[in-house]
């Protein structure tokens, strides 16, 4: 087996790579869901300008994306980027309650936001990822979505917040 030295991993940085690098997704979903998708902007060299209408659909689903440790084959860290979910927990959660909030306001952008997480839920809360190792692609289960992944989270406090209406 060859030995993958970090240097002979090197990518460009544009804008492909912005929206296949895990970080880069994570990054972006986070801001959206705080700032909303008037405040992103893509710079291709020259301007900025506002993001393509399917890019946010895109890089929603962040475990589906690259990451440095895969590329390498985990052959220096045996930790994967991908195993780290606590700020999505945290960013769903937000989002959730949010939208759940009766006594908020509702924006736009809060619904963009409720929107995006709808349409790719079971893609940006996967019960399993890949992991690369020695040439090989491994399904590893994804423990913690599986003991408390957004979706349960969600079904969970959506059926506190019903039980909170209900009661007098
Ligand atoms: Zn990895």
């Amino acid at each position: 087996m060859s030995t993958v030295h970090p240097r002979q991993y090197i990518e460009v940085a544009n804008e492909e790579s912005v929206k296949e690098r895990f970080w880069c997704r994570l990054e972006q979903v986070a801001f959206f869901c705080r700032q909303g998708r008037d405040n992103m902007f893509l710079h291709r060299g020259t301007k900025l300008e506002a993001l393509p209408a399917d890019w946010l659909d895109k890089v929603c689903c962040v475990y589906d994306s690259a990451t440095t440790c895969c590329g390498l084959h985990h052959a220096t860290i045996p930790n994967c980027d991908r195993e780290r979910g606590s700020p999505l927990r945290a960013l769903y959660y937000d989002v959730y309650e949010r939208n759940w909030d009766r006594d908020s306001p509702k924006s736009q952008q809060d619904t963009d936001v409720w929107e995006l997480l709808q349409r790719h839920k079971t893609a940006m809360s996967p019960t399993s990822f890949v992991y690369k190792y020695k040439g090989e692609e491994q399904h590893r289960p994804h423990i913690y979505f599986i003991y408390s992944c957004p979706a349960g989270l969600l079904r969970e406090h959506s059926a506190w917040f019903l039980r909170q209406r209900a009661s007098p």
